[in-house]
C-alpha cells in the first residue's frame, strides 16, 4: 500500500489529494485558497473530519507547512516517510513532454524553459515542486502534464495557418490542455463500453472548458489551443475569435495589448455577454427570468460546443461516444440537453430522465442514440497518483 499525494498548484491556490494506491482511496482531501493574503481559505477534509479556517497564510511554503501538519494532526499519517510519491500537476510540457516524468534537475531545467509557453503557470507549479523536495526530502516527484496526452494530435491538427517558420522558430501550435481529464474521461468509457478502441468526444466543461476527440485512447484534435484561451466560449474567455479584432479594439478604444488580452481571458465569454456572471448557475437563474443576455449567452455557448461535437465526429469517422465533464458538464442538465438537441440530425437521442441524474457517472441516451451520451465525473488526482505508482514501478 502506497500513499501518494496528488498537488495542484496555482498562483495563490493549492489543492491537494493523499491516495492510498492501488486501493485508490482518498485519504484526505482539500485546497488552500487565497494565499498571500490576510484571511485565507484553509480547507481540509477527511472521512471523520471537516476542518475549514480562515487565516493569514503569507505564502506556499506555509500553506504546504499547514497541509503536512494538517495530515499529522489528523493522524492521517504518523511520519513524512509514509508518503511514497508526490504528483504535481504541471500545465505545460511543451513538445518535450508526452508522458508524466520522474522530476529531476534536468526536468526542472525543461520545465523552466518551457515556461515561456505558459508564464502564468509553470512558475507556481515550479515552486511548488521546490516546496515539496524541501518539506519532504528524498521524496519521489512525478510531473502531470495537462498537455502531455494531446502530443498524439497528428501535424495537421496542432499546425495553425501561419508561416511555417512560426512553428519552426517559436513553437508556434496548438498544444490543447485538461489532458489529464480528458484521458481519464475517455478511459472510463472505454472500459464502460468494453471497446479499447472506443471514439469518445469528451466534453470538458468547467469554469474553463475545452472538447477532445479521443481515438483508441489517443487525442486526435482538441479546442483549445497555444494558449486555454480559444476554442469554446467559457466562463470569462472568449474561445475562438478573429485575431484581426485584437488591433482594431486597440486602436479604437487606444487599451493596451495586457488590457485587451485582460479583456479577453478575464471579462469575455458567459460573463463578456450576459453582463451577469460567469457561473452557469447565474446564468441559468437569468434564463429563468427571462434575461435576454442570459439566454443568448448560454445559446452561443451551447452552439459553439454542438458545432464542435460535429465536427469531431467527422474526424473520428463516427463517434461511440459523447462524455460530459467539469464543474457544468456534470451538473448542468439543461446545457446537456441543449447540446444534444442540436445535434438531433446525427440521431442523438437524449433520455430526459436519465439526464436529470447529477454529479454521478451515468448514461444520458436514449437505447437507440446513435451515439451513447454519457456523464463521467472527472477525477485528474487519480490520474495523477496512477502515474506516479507506474513511474515508480518502472
Ligand atoms: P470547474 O471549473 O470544473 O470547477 O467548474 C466550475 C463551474 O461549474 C462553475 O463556474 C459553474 O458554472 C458550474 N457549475 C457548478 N455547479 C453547477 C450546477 N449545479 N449547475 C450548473 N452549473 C454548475
Amino acid at each position: 500500500m502506497k500513499k501518494i499525494l496528488a498537488i495542484n498548484a496555482g498562483s495563490s491556490s493549492l489543492k491537494f489529494k493523499l491516495i492510498n494506491m492501488p486501493e485508490e482511496i482518498v485519504l484526505a482531501e482539500g485546497n488552500i485558497e487565497r494565499i498571500g493574503k490576510e484571511d485565507a481559505i484553509f480547507n481540509f477534509k477527511t472521512n471523520e473530519v471537516k476542518d475549514k479556517r480562515t487565516l493569514a497564510i503569507r505564502n506556499h511554503e506555509y500553506a504546504v507547512e499547514l497541509l503536512i501538519k494538517g495530515l499529522i494532526e489528523k493522524a492521517i499519517i504518523k511520519d513524512l516517510r509514509e508518503i511514497t510519491g508526490v504528483g504535481h500537476r504541471v500545465v505545460h510540457g511543451g513538445e518535450k513532454f508526452n508522458d508524466s516524468v520522474v522530476i529531476d534537475a534536468d526536468v526542472i531545467k525543461e520545465i523552466e524553459n518551457i515556461s515561456d509557453l505558459a508564464p502564468l503557470h509553470n512558475p507556481h507549479n515550479l515552486k511548488a515542486i521546490k516546496i515539496f523536495q524541501a518539506k519532504i526530502p528524498g521524496v519521489i516527484e512525478v510531473a502531470v502534464f495537462d498537455t502531455a496526452f494531446h502530443q498524439s494530435m497528428p501535424k495537421e491538427a496542432y499546425l495553425y495557418g501561419v508561416p511555417y517558420e512560426w512553428y519552426l522558430n517559436y513553437g508556434i501550435r496548438k498544444y490543447g490542455f485538461h489532458g489529464t481529464s480528458h484521458q481519464y474521461v475517455s478511459s472510463r468509457v472505454e472500459k464502460i463500453l468494453n471497446k479499447k478502441d472506443a471514439k469518445t468526444i469528451v466534453c470538458h466543461l468547467g469554469n474553463g472548458g475545452s472538447l477532445c476527440a479521443v481515438n483508441a485512447g489517443k487525442s486526435i484534435d482538441t479546442t483549445m489551443g497555444f494558449t486555454p484561451l480559444t476554442g469554446l466560449i467559457m466562463g470569462t474567455r472568449c474561445g475562438d475569435i478573429d485575431p484581426a479584432i485584437i488591433s482594431f479594439m486597440m486602436s479604437k478604444t487606444k487599451k493596451s495589448l495586457s488590457e485587451i488580452e485582460n479583456d479577453l481571458n478575464k471579462k469575455s465569454g458567459l460573463l463578456g455577454i450576459s453582463g451577469r456572471s460567469n457561473d452557469s448557475r447565474e446564468i441559468e437563474a437569468g434564463i429563468e427570468e427571462g434575461d435576454e443576455r442570459s439566454i443568448l449567452a448560454q445559446r452561443m455557448f451551447t452552439r459553439k460546443i454542438a458545432t464542435y461535437i460535429s465536427s469531431y465526429h467527422v474526424l473520428l469517422d463516427g463517434a461511440d461516444a459523447i462524455a460530459f465533464t467539469g464543474g457544468i458538464g456534470e451538473n448542468s442538465p439543461l446545457t446537456r440537453q441543449e447540446i444534444i438537441d442540436r445535434l438531433s440530425v446525427l440521431g442523438v437521442k437524449l433520455d430526459p430522465e436519465l439526464n436529470k441524474k447529477r454529479g454521478a457517472e451515468n448514461l444520458i441516451s436514449q437505447e437507440d442514440s446513435t451515439i451513447k451520451c454519457f456523464v463521467i465525473p472527472t477525477n485528474e488526482e487519480i490520474m495523477i497518483a496512477r502515474d506516479v505508482i507506474r513511474l515508480i514501478n518502472q
